[in-house]
């Protein structure tokens, strides 16, 4: 996504009386509020127990193997390529209609990213779209869960495995959502996960990487940390510390003990955050199937959505273009975004040779991501459905 709940309102509103409403408010509370007083009070701080029960906590709910717990989604993809054993020279697919995080990774290991295009209905790449950017140097896929609408990983994967080509699920956006019945993401040999506040699941900053690997998941445990042969924790558990020793090149990607305690907190609220979503999504279903000039993102036939972003295609007969729509929604208060952007029309990419985008160019046009968040009352979801409506009777 390329907003943050933090901004304020980047354009001018007319004022009003009732508040802006936002696309995305955290959902945090008293809970979370004792358990970082508890952190701060144990004088233990940095990566320690509380990313220990975070990392574990984490893997129960997203039936993983392994889980590394890591400063953020960048961070992990990062890391996850570097364990791949990906790099200099080699090619990633990765879709334009992605945060760009997810085509920037590739470039920290010397690798270039590919660009694929993606479905029209769930804004994901698919075993035909990867298949059309594929070429004989290509090493790996990074295949994302756009805005929390679950891949089919198990068709990706039944393509790329035999080819030998590793497929990374940048589940960044993901945590909530369902694929085959399990857990999205459950069935990646490696995934990368976001805590950033625009997610469904927050601790500020934070990312996770999980792992069918434990090979893997032991090297990015060392490399998350300088590539240090012990711990902190572990030095901290011995009086007389044992000397350490650096094998390779590592880095500080480490999660702290205070956004750990929030993270377990948060965990323990995501079935309520992930239902409470699905169910203004379904609302906001109803209202736009009476608007024929608007096609809301639904759950793919193999699996179920988190709803982190809600959005809207604004069709050819909609008597507002998308610009045109947004400024409606801002006139009433409402702050609705841009859809996903396209990584190949920024200036940082737009040297690479792709094959033709047209599903990215078209949903990174035409997409508007609805106001939707846990503490979302019944009026305000009110107003953004008659604000749609007004829109199309304009
Ligand atoms: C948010 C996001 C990222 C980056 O996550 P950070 O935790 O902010 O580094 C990467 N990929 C996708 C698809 C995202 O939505």
């Amino acid at each position: 996504m390329t907003d943050t709940v933090q901004h304020p309102v980047q354009h001018p509103v007319e004022p009003r009386t009732e508040p802006v409403l936002h696309v995305m408010q955290p959902w945090l509370g008293e809970e979370e509020v004792a358990a970082v007083a508890e952190v701060i009070r144990s004088g233990w701080v940095a990566q320690g127990p509380r990313v220990a029960a975070f990392e574990a906590a984490f893997a129960e709910s997203q039936q993983a193997a392994h889980a590394v717990a890591v400063s953020n989604c960048t961070t992990a993809l990062h890391l996850a390529l570097v364990v791949a054993g990906i790099g200099a020279g080699d090619e990633v697919v990765v879709p334009s209609f992605s945060f760009v995080a997810t085509a920037n990774a590739p470039t920290y290991v010397g690798a270039v990213p590919v660009f694929a295009d993606v479905d029209p209905a769930t804004g994901n790449v698919t075993p035909a779209t990867i298949a059309a950017a594929v070429t004989a140097r290509t090493r790996a896929v990074i295949a994302v869960d756009q805005g929390g609408m679950p891949l089919d990983l198990r068709a990706i994967r039944a393509w790329c495995d035999p080819l030998g080509i590793t497929v990374i699920e940048d589940a960044a956006c993901a945590a909530g959502s369902t694929a085959h019945g399990r857990p999205a993401g459950s069935e990646a040999e490696i995934a990368a996960w976001s805590f950033h506040p625009r997610k469904v699941l927050t601790t500020g900053e934070g990312g996770m990487l999980t792992t069918s690997r434990a090979d893997w998941a032991e090297r990015a445990r060392r490399l998350r940390e300088h590539a240090m042969s012990s711990s902190a924790a572990e030095r901290h558990a011995s009086v007389l510390a044992p000397p350490e020793s650096y094998s390779e090149i590592g880095f500080n990607f480490r999660m702290t003990d205070i956004q750990a305690a929030v993270g377990l907190v948060q965990l323990s609220r995501l079935p309520a955050m992930v239902a409470r979503r699905r169910e203004l999504a379904a609302r906001y279903a109803d209202v736009v199937a009476e608007l024929p000039g608007l096609r809301l993102v639904a759950d793919p036939a193999w699996g179920t959505s988190n709803f982190q972003s809600c959005w809207l295609e604004v069709l050819d007969d909609h008597p507002m273009d998308r610009e045109e729509l947004m400024a409606h929604l801002a006139g009433a208060g409402i702050s609705a975004r841009r859809g996903i952007m396209a990584a190949h029309r920024q200036p940082a990419h737009a040297h690479r040779d792709h094959v033709p985008l047209p599903v990215t160019e078209r949903l990174t046009d035409r997409t508007v991501i609805l106001p939707l968040f846990h503490q979302m009352t019944e009026s305000e979801l009110t107003r953004v459905c008659d604000a749609l409506g007004a829109a199309w009777r304009a």
